[in-house]
């Protein structure tokens, strides 16, 4: 058992709620493309973990939290209707990938931006609660902008998971 008691209690509710305002940041950051010129949307400069490695070696938890909304969002593009035009993945200078290196860049990011929203957190308690609440914000944001009931379900179901097995 980790040690509980008021403090750490207060410390989680106040690590959640700055996690949970990270996360959704992450979840629509890469979509800032859009707004930037020149980058053309699905660009790789924003549509993986470059951000959140750049700040991870000062502020870990903040790079991790960002990471783990950017990992759903690039998990969610990975599930396009077809592997063209706005789908691929756009490298500055080079322009768009095929759909292979789309999809390995897409999930090497997504993969990475996990690692670092692992790393957000050393204690144990605090990581499954983080876990559970990037779980739900994946299937809140699955809702609104993809439809894939499946992928809400399982996310759901893994958060359940989660909150059981913290319980254990
Ligand atoms: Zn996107």
């Amino acid at each position: 058992m980790t040690t509980g008691g008021p403090r750490s209690a207060l410390e989680g509710v106040g690590l959640l709620a700055i996690g949970l305002l990270l996360v959704q940041i992450g979840l629509v950051l890469p979509d800032i493309d859009q707004r930037i010129p020149f980058i053309g949307h699905r660009s790789a400069l924003t549509h993986s973990v470059l951000l959140p490695l750049l700040l991870a070696g000062r502020w870990p938890a903040i790079a991790g939290l960002l990471a783990g909304g950017i990992a759903v969002h690039l998990g969610a593009d990975l599930l396009p209707r077809g592997w063209f035009g706005y789908a691929l993945v756009r490298v500055p200078f080079l322009g768009p990938l095929d759909a292979t290196l789309s999809q390995l860049f897409l999930a090497a990011n997504a993969v990475v931006g996990l690692h670092l929203f692992h790393a957000a957190s050393r204690e144990p308690a605090t990581r499954r609660m983080l876990w559970a609440m990037l779980a739900v914000s994946a299937a809140a944001y699955l809702l609104v902008h993809e439809r894939w009931w499946p992928l809400v379900l399982a996310a759901v179901a893994l958060a359940t998971v989660v909150v059981v097995w913290r319980r254990r």
